[in-house]
């Protein structure tokens, strides 16, 4: 608890996110939220709100199953992860190079540093994953840095995990530290994406979890992998085992909008994986449950939340608080203030994964000609994994 104590005063000391739109997490009421969401939304970049009216539509279905999951989509063709290949320090160097200077020249260095520092490799020796951590320097996601940085972690490897469908799966440790093994069959994965993965582990930090800790960790991890495709639009199309996997989530997480077009997390107008049996109701519903009568379950515990939940929440709601926790008032929030792309750059995203927008705003959209077999009830959100691992 001391180690942890002194992380969570450290990394307060190190918040730099913008508060944009600072609203106490507990008091935000149904109207300020509301409020809030809309102010959000309504961004430049879409001065005649043609995106928002194009998102208000019903869920975009896919047209190229070959950029999703099987286990949503079994019609897909089958999932293989990247396969063999050399992995050299310098061509790391050079990928990092390229992508973190779209990030300004202190991302550059911050991530040079993470890769090439002695402590990090000690816990991080492999270098692909170490690149991946490194991946993450100046982006919501740069909490996951910090967490390795104060000691919290002990390990981070490839490993052979108990459930091999799940990607990656965080194990208490002696110490109050954790072992964050990723499923080897990533191991030739873009070291970007494994990021997005590690973003999402160092979120659990003290072995309890909740269904409320995986809908917000894969909420946060799915919007910094919908950035990601802003800098790196390339990665949405390797068609990789991994890229398929967070391109599914990120489709039901775009697809989870209401009819004014506002990115939500509990509330969708229609199945956010459009074809799939049973319906999806909202992203969160893939964590959360699906009710009886067809709409998001809610999970009444809470388990504790850390610095890195509130760096990453702050980040992508663009809002400054501390003291987050893994509870409904959570997933509350980010239902109504994810804050993480403007609809432009939402549309963008729906284009990048060929989903099938609307020729014209307010013209229902055809569900043809992608076909879908029926699923097993559990297939359609399987796309994640299952237990505590991603
Ligand atoms: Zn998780």
């Amino acid at each position: 608890m001391t180690v942890r104590n002194a992380y969570r005063h450290a990394a307060a000391l190190t918040l730099t996110v913008a508060a944009l739109l600072p609203m106490p997490l507990v008091s935000a009421t149904a109207a300020t939220a509301d409020q809030g969401a809309t102010s959000a939304h309504l961004e430049a970049g879409d001065p005649s709100g043609e995106a928002l009216r194009l998102l208000a539509q019903p869920p975009f279905p896919p047209t190229d199953l070959s950029l999703l999951a099987t286990q949503a989509y079994p019609a897909g063709p089958p999932m293989q992860p990247a396969p063999p290949r050399a992995i050299t320090v310098s061509e790391l160097v050079r990928q990092l190079n390229t992508t973190l200077k779209l990030r300004g020249r202190r991302a550059v260095e911050e991530g040079l540093a993470v890769f090439q520092s002695q402590q990090i490799s000690a816990i991080v020796p492999d270098l692909n994953l170490r690149a991946a951590l490194a991946s993450l320097a100046s982006s919501p996601a740069a909490g996951s840095i910090q967490t390795v940085r104060e000691g919290l972690v002990r390990r981070v490897a490839f490993a052979a995990l108990p459930n091999p469908s799940v990607i990656a799966q965080t194990f208490t440790a002696p110490h109050g530290q954790i072992d964050i093994f990723v499923n080897q069959r990533y191991r030739y994965e873009d070291f970007r994406l494994l990021g997005v993965t590690l973003s999402h582990e160092t979120l659990h930090q003290d072995g309890t979890f909740n269904n409320n800790e995986e809908a917000i960790s894969a909420t946060l991890h799915t919007a910094y992998y919908g950035q990601l495709l802003l800098e790196q639009p390339q990665l949405a199309t390797s068609r990789t085992e991994l890229a398929r996997r967070l391109n599914t989530g990120l489709m039901a997480l775009l697809n989870t909008r209401d009819d004014l077009g506002r990115q939500r997390l509990t509330h969708a107008t229609g199945n956010v994986l459009p074809g799939t049996v049973p319906p999806l109701p909202s992203f969160g519903a893939a964590y959360l449950g699906i009710t009886p009568g067809g709409g998001t379950a809610t999970d009444p515990t809470s388990t504790p939340g850390n610095a890195n939940l509130d760096f990453y929440l702050n980040a992508i709601t663009r809002t400054r608080h501390t003291g987050a926790a893994f509870n409904t008032a959570t997933v509350q929030f980010l239902d109504h203030h994810q804050a993480w792309a403007t609809p432009s750059q939402r549309i963008r995203l729906a284009h990048l994964l060929k989903l099938r927008l609307p020729s014209r705003p307010g013209k229902h959209i055809p569900q043809g000609p992608v076909k879908m077999h029926p699923s097993p009830a559990t297939d359609g959100l399987a796309w994640r994994g299952s237990g505590s691992g991603t």
